[in-house]
């Protein structure tokens, strides 16, 4: 499931009034995809294996156009995503 439009705004909104330097650290292009949805960082406390059904952290992810070089953003501190009620699963 992709960001509803709402959230797809408030993203757009945050990135553009929080990033300051959109030049990727890799390659220097200056494109970027968002990617469509959230993407979990778990936090586990074993250096092994996956743990399923734990905590995350939900981020927002950039794709550089011309590397593939990836950019996080935890998403409750560049948009306050998601709010309560709306985490998914
Ligand atoms: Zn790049």
């Amino acid at each position: 499931m992709a960001f509803s439009n709402e959230d797809r705004q408030k993203i757009i909104e945050a990135l553009g009034a929080k990033r300051k330097n959109n030049v990727c650290p890799v390659c220097s292009a200056n494109s970027w995809i968002l990617a469509e949805n959230f993407i979990p960082l778990s936090l586990q406390d074993v250096s092994s294996g996956l743990v399923i059904g734990g905590p995350s952290i939900p981020a927002i992810a950039l794709v550089c156009k011309n590397c593939g070089y990836i950019a996080m953003h935890a998403s409750k501190v560049l948009a306050n995503l998601p709010v309560e009620g709306t985490q998914r699963d």
